[in-house]
């Protein structure tokens, strides 16, 4: 018997393996992502061999199929701009494709009933797992027994009474579990999405209320939401600024030729990016509002490149002139 799992590297989800596992089930742990998934240190799944024992079978980016979520998503948002529902229905399809080509049986999460407000909920498990097409196919080990019988259990292929019955937010099973196994080190709890993030959000959304309708953002847009300070200038320019070296330097890789960057010519000091189809009109504004993070009282010339070449000379903004174009 094989299943496959949705593995975020959190203690829940390791525990649900482990437990379908020692029951004789072969596991093929999947783990999805996305732009917006927290960043995870690269000797992530190295550890998860190292650490517990498993090993990540795929890893699987689904940013492309999640942006359009972004724009209407059927389930609507959670708190930020995280489509929580409509997030775990695509992973879950995702899954369940995977299951039918690997020929496994069923899907396991490490879902927990009742941890988190708005898509742990008995109701809204069952709405997920009837939208991602896996009907009594979705198995999660560690609140199984407080679940109706799933099809794995109801055929005898995973014993229910060994599975658990945890809910709410509480950890004490789980840390008794993970004491059990040996496991001495516990992974930090999943999480990290960066659209639960109020700051994040707000700068998603900026970004998506000036795309022309039914548009989605690149995947470049995405990238440089995480970098620097955002102002948006007008409707259609958005100038980013970096804060430090390596941002400056991320920003200017993530420079299109329908973009402007500024970098200062011959001093230190900050990299700026003017986005969008009105960038140009904006040069002089972005111009003095970078020369704002610069040392002194300039003036600053900065380096043109991308849809305009060459260079601009001027002087800082005010600081409450900057401050009301900030994205918060
Ligand atoms: S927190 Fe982020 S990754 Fe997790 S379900 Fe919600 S949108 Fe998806």
């Amino acid at each position: 018997m094989r299943a496959v799992a949705l593995i975020s590297g959190g203690l829940d989800s390791l525990l649900a393996v482990k437990l379908v596992e020692e029951q004789g089930v072969e596991v093929l742990p999947l783990h999805m992502v996305t732009s917006f998934t927290g960043k995870k240190d690269p000797g992530f799944l190295r550890d998860l061999e190292r650490l517990y024992g498993l090993r990540v079978h795929r890893v699987v980016d689904l940013t492309r199929e999640f942006l359009p979520l972004l724009l209407n998503p059927p389930h609507g948002f959670g708190k930020n701009m995280n489509p929580c529902i409509d997030c775990k229905i695509l992973f879950l399809r995702k899954a369940r494709e995977i299951m039918e080509e690997e020929g496994a049986s069923f899907v396991i999460t490490g879902e927990v009933l009742g941890q988190r407000p708005m898509s742990q909920r008995g109701p809204v498990l069952r709405l997920i797992e009837r939208e991602a097409g896996l009907e009594g196919l979705l198995l999660r080990p560690l609140s199984a027994r407080l679940l109706p019988p799933t099809i794995p259990e109801r055929e005898g292929w995973v014993d229910r009474d060994r599975l658990e019955a945890i809910q709410g937010r509480g950890r004490k099973r789980q840390m008794e579990l993970a004491r059990k196994y040996g496991w001495h080190r516990i992974p930090s709890p999943a999480g990290g999405c960066l659209l639960t993030d109020p700051g994040y959000s707000r700068r998603l959304k900026d970004l998506m209320d000036h795309l022309p309708p039914g548009e989605l953002p690149s995947l470049r847009d995405v990238r440089l939401l995480q970098l620097g300070r955002h102002f948006r200038l007008s409707p259609g320019a958005k100038m980013v600024v970096g804060r430090r070296e390596g941002e400056n330097a991320l920003i200017q890789s993530l420079a299109g030729e329908e973009n402007i960057l500024l970098v200062p010519k011959g001093f230190p000091g900050p990299t700026g990016l003017l986005v969008g189809p009105g960038a140009l009109e904006e040069l002089e504004r972005g111009g003095s509002l970078l020369a704002r993070y610069c040392k002194g009282s300039g003036p600053f010339t900065f380096l043109c490149g991308g849809r305009k070449v060459g260079e601009i000379q001027v002087h800082p903004l005010p600081p409450e002139e900057v401050d009301k174009w900030l994205i918060t």
